[in-house]
């Protein structure tokens, strides 16, 4: 076991890497003890994930210059891991079918002006909270029951520590924050056994991470990961969300913005220091 950070890369082979996971790759390596940054590959999105983005992924990561850890993990060989912590969280767990209208419908009526949204998406009204999981269709989400789960942990708050933006004090949301701001949490997604917040930290736990780098846009999801961790008895790694890789609008890079693919780059002669240059490392 390392003394100091065990870091990770966790890309999803939707498309090709950009100048935004050159920036987080590079970050997770700076910040981990030498041999102990790690990759995963979280292609747990069937539908979205290629082979081809994949190879592209170690392919780039070793062009500019970075190693890390055999074997590489990869969630699509851990759906028994994820059945088991689904499994722990039944009794706080139930299933809902509604759809995106049907929420949009449920939270529009008593309010006019923008609806309540969390890191997810509209934040659940909870049509489905009295459903039990022995009923549960093969269409269903399975959410879990937020408020329950603060009550079966006995607290009425959520918190961690992030030192790269206050150095001794945790972050911290209530109980009621925590309903209000986000809301009761997928825990599977339709069809997919899982959902990136329970694969996370499952993986981060197996994993042994103990420091998770991450963009700033993934700030609220912690406060979830945070939670999930608890009810799971499973350690809370410390936190470093990084600032993110804007295109000269000032907007997020995604990975549709393929202009910006490190490959493109890369062809046109770019070397991985001309990267390092570009996003300021
Ligand atoms: N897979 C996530 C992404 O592509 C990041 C993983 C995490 O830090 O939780 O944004």
């Amino acid at each position: 076991m390392a003394g100091g950070a065990v870091t990770r890369f966790a890309p999803s082979p939707t498309g090709l890497l950009h100048l935004g996971h050159a920036y987080a790759a590079l970050v997770a390596e700076r910040l981990a003890d030498p041999g102990w940054f790690l990759l995963r590959i979280e292609d747990i999105d069937r539908d979205r994930c290629r082979p081809e983005y994949e190879a592209a992924i170690h392919e780039d990561l070793a062009w500019l210059g970075l190693s890390w850890q055999q074997p590489v993990m990869r969630q699509t060989d851990r759906m028994q891991a994820y059945r088991d912590a689904l499994a722990r969280l039944a009794p706080l767990a139930y299933p809902c079918q509604c759809r995106r209208g049907d929420i949009r419908a449920v939270l529009s009526a008593p309010q006019e002006g923008a609806l309540p949204a969390g890191p997810d998406g509209l934040v659940y009204p909870g049509t489905c909270r009295a459903r039990g999981l022995s009923d549960a269709g093969p269409g269903d989400v399975i959410r879990l029951d937020v408020a329950r789960a603060f009550d079966a942990l006995g607290i009425d708050r959520i918190g961690f520590r992030d030192e790269s933006i206050m150095p001794d004090q945790d972050h911290v949301l209530t109980k009621d924050q925590f309903l209000d701001g986000i809301g009761d949490v997928i825990l599977s997604r339709r069809g997919m056994g899982t959902s990136y917040h329970l694969a996370v930290v499952v993986d981060d736990a197996a994993q042994g991470i103990t420091l998770v780098t991450r963009g700033k846009d993934l700030f609220d999801s912690t406060f979830i990961h945070v939670l999930l961790q608890k009810l799971l008895r499973l350690p809370t790694p410390a936190y470093h969300h990084h600032r993110l890789i804007r295109d000269d609008a000032g907007k997020r890079l995604a990975k549709r913005d393929d202009a910006r693919a490190l490959r493109h780059y890369r062809q046109d002669g770019a070397t991985p220091q001309d990267i390092r240059r570009m996003i300021g490392l």
